[in-house]
């Protein structure tokens, strides 16, 4: 499952941010999920949880805040947050936009216990 690969890459990384920050163990791993990025939140949770009793990360407590689509339109110059997966310009339902968030998958912040 996709989800499995990103969560093994996501605890390698806290294991080298806590070996950096000579941390003992990981609190809380907080995430943003863009609705484009192609991972499954439900499904992210289930292999953070399973994942997390070898690592870590076994204590700590997965937040997971979704990402909603933002385009920049080039025809009218705004930015909207949209709801679906479109690239229609919500204000003059141009097509010349670009999404500038909601497509990623980031790290946003490790609360470590050193
Ligand atoms: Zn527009």
């Amino acid at each position: 499952m996709h989800e499995y690969s990103i969560v093994m890459s996501l605890m390698e990384q806290c294991e080298a941010l806590a070996l950096e920050h000579k941390a003992t163990r990981i609190e809380q791993v907080e995430l943003k999920i863009g609705v484009l990025s192609g991972v499954e939140p439900a499904l992210l949770s289930q292999a953070f949880e399973t994942f997390k009793l070898d690592s870590i990360c076994h204590q700590a407590k997965l937040i997971i805040n979704i990402q909603a689509l933002v385009l920049q339109c080039n025809q009218c110059q705004q930015q909207s947050q949209v709801d679906e997966r479109t690239i229609i310009c919500p204000v003059c339902q141009s097509n010349h936009t670009k999404v500038i968030d909601g497509e990623d998958m980031m790290l946003m912040q490790l609360v470590m216990d050193t």
